[in-house]
């Protein structure tokens, strides 16, 4: 119970025992005037009132006759007129003091009802309850004040620094542990979240960082060159592929990195439509022709322009586009003569059959030849295969001799070998048959292609750490300078008049070309006219 309740209640318990004791002082008094002697020195107030509100007796304003009003809106009396007692505290205008009023409803010996109320000074209990109040409101505000301190002291001294700690391993992407003590609940449960977020965190940032990283080895391996521009125009990053296109500048304007015009309008008509550009380039400067695509990457704000070098696709094609026609006119010509001279036999004069059917011969060991030819490049198209096998130089001598010996009798020629290998037994690692190819290849030409009396084809072999190192040499006709580039290409001959008698397709050199590359070699060419070819290459082991 509250000081305040406590007093009131004392209070109430006064007055309703003095109210009784008024009460029977009523029923013994038989005058007012008597009633009013045994109260006149009382220090309590003793009021009668009707149960109309009106005072009919007053104990502190008995001489004052005209003070005797209507009570009945006080709230005691309320309460009492409806509960049969009422009990009220409150400042008295009349008194000038704090008092507490008491009522009871009772009856007279003539059996009328009317309103007892009594009331004390309740001055002394309103002070003290007042001081206390002012000792509770400072108590509280002191104890308020201390916690405040504490509190402060404490979020600074200890959560503060806490949150300084998980802020700096926040910062620094480190591995979360554990900095808080088993008191600090809350913290710790704070923590747990913090820790979890950057658990996840972490493994996201680990996972960005590897996309990052496969994403660079993609691009750097791709064989198409990429290359990134900002909404500044400047170039931001580019992998290695095709260089040569570019200036290598650090962050230069597109303009500026790409050196060749034919690539800065296309990026420059994408960067004003904003539209995702592909076009064919060929730039003459490099002999090459390009695939360019430009695109913008609304969500970035960049674009990304990719080229890829389509030269060797280009050739192909045309290649391809010439070969049947190459193959079928190839084919025509011996087919056409042999076809001519067997109809003009049965009717040739005797001493001719033999001219005739020696014509028809060549014709038939020319398509001999081209389907030969033919056969090692659809054996090249289909497969790069590479199978290297220990083998005797003599046993790859001997294949190769089998095949050229006819054309070394007929041209009265010969070939001389001069072999340096690390194995003493003579044996090599190579690819028989591409080998045995290329060799054929190349010393048939020094015999067919040559006007000596005596033709001759030296073959010089080098083993060396990890690849060979071959030299055909003939002492024939030569290549003029400025076909030396044309005649590894397929179908090309250099001079139709001086090898019109020769069954020659134009596809060998070709075919020893591809098969080089295949083998991981270089092939180099060195020419005088009149004097001799030198075929160089090169062999991976
Ligand atoms: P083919 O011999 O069937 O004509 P190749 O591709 O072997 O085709 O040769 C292409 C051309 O290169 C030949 O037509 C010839 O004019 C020239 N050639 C090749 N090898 C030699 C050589 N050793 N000496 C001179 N000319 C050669």
């Amino acid at each position: 119970m509250r000081l305040s309740d406590l007093h009131g209640e004392l209070a109430k318990r006064t007055l309703k025992e003095d109210s009784s004791l008024i009460e029977n002082l009523l029923k013994i008094s038989d005058t007012e005037e008597q009633f009013h002697s045994y109260l006149k020195d009382v220090d309590k107030r003793v009021t009668i009132i009707q149960l109309d509100g009106k005072v009919i007796y007053d104990s502190m304003m008995y001489e004052l006759e005209e003070s005797m009003d209507y009570h009945s809106k006080r709230p005691e009396v309320l309460e009492a007129l409806e509960k049969g007692t009422g009990f009220d505290i409150r400042y008295s205008n009349t008194l000038k003091n704090m008092r507490a009023y008491y009522s009871v409803v009772t009856r007279d010996s003539d059996g009328e009802d009317y309103i007892v109320r009594t009331s004390l000074n309740y001055e002394r209990e309103y002070s003290e309850i007042k001081r206390i109040l002012l000792y509770e409101l400072l108590f509280f505000l002191t104890l308020n004040i201390f916690i405040y301190f504490c509190y402060k002291n404490y979020l600074k001294g200890h959560l503060f620094l806490k949150i300084e700690e998980i802020r700096k391993t926040l910062e620094e992407g480190a591995e979360v542990t554990d900095i808080y003590s088993k008191g600090d609940l809350w913290i710790s449960e704070f923590w747990k979240i913090v820790s979890e977020w950057q658990k996840t965190n972490l493994e996201n940032m680990k996972q960005l960082e590897l996309d990052k990283e496969r994403l660079k080895r993609i691009i750097s391996s791709v064989d198409m060159s990429i290359l990134l521009i900002d909404e500044n125009l400047n170039t931001v990053m580019k992998n290695d592929a095709l260089n040569f296109l570019y200036r290598g500048g650090n962050q230069l304007p597109y303009y500026r990195e790409v050196k060749h015009i034919e690539i800065i309008d296309i990026i420059k008509k994408c960067v004003d439509k904003k539209v995702a550009l592909k076009e064919e380039v060929y730039i003459s400067e490099l002999k090459k022709y390009l695939l360019v695509a430009v695109k913008y990457l609304k969500l970035n704000k960049q674009y990304i322009l990719t080229v890829k070098d389509i030269t060797r696709n280009k050739e192909m094609l045309e290649v391809q586009k010439n070969f049947i026609s190459n193959i079928s006119h190839e084919l025509k010509t011996p087919l056409t003569n042999i076809k001519g001279y067997l109809i003009a036999l049965e009717d040739a004069p005797g001493e001719m059959k033999d001219y005739f059917l020696n014509v028809a011969k060549n014709n038939v060991d020319k398509l001999e030849n081209i389907t030969m030819d033919f056969l090692n490049i659809s054996k090249l198209e289909n497969s790069r295969v590479v199978n290297l096998t220990p083998v005797s130089f003599e046993k790859l001598k001997g294949d190769v001799e089998r095949s050229i010996d006819g054309i070394l009798t007929k041209k009265n020629g010969r070939a001389v070998y001069s072999v340096n290998l690390l194995d003493e037994n003579g044996y090599m690692k190579v690819d028989f048959d591409k080998f045995t190819t290329i060799l054929k290849n190349l010393m048939e030409n020094g015999v067919i292609y040559n006007d000596k009396e005596e033709p001759v084809v030296k073959v010089d072999i080098m083993e060396l750490y990890d690849h060979y190192k071959i030299t055909v040499t003939d002492n024939g006709m030569g290549i003029p300078e400025t076909e030396i580039d044309n005649i590894f290409d397929r179908f090309y001959r250099v001079d139709k008049a001086r090898t019109s008698n020769v069954a020659g397709t134009g596809l060998g050199l070709s075919i020893v070309a591809e098969m080089i590359d295949i083998l991981g070699g270089k092939l180099k060419l060195k020419s005088e006219e009149g004097k001799g070819s030198t075929f160089t290459f090169t062999m991976l082991k």
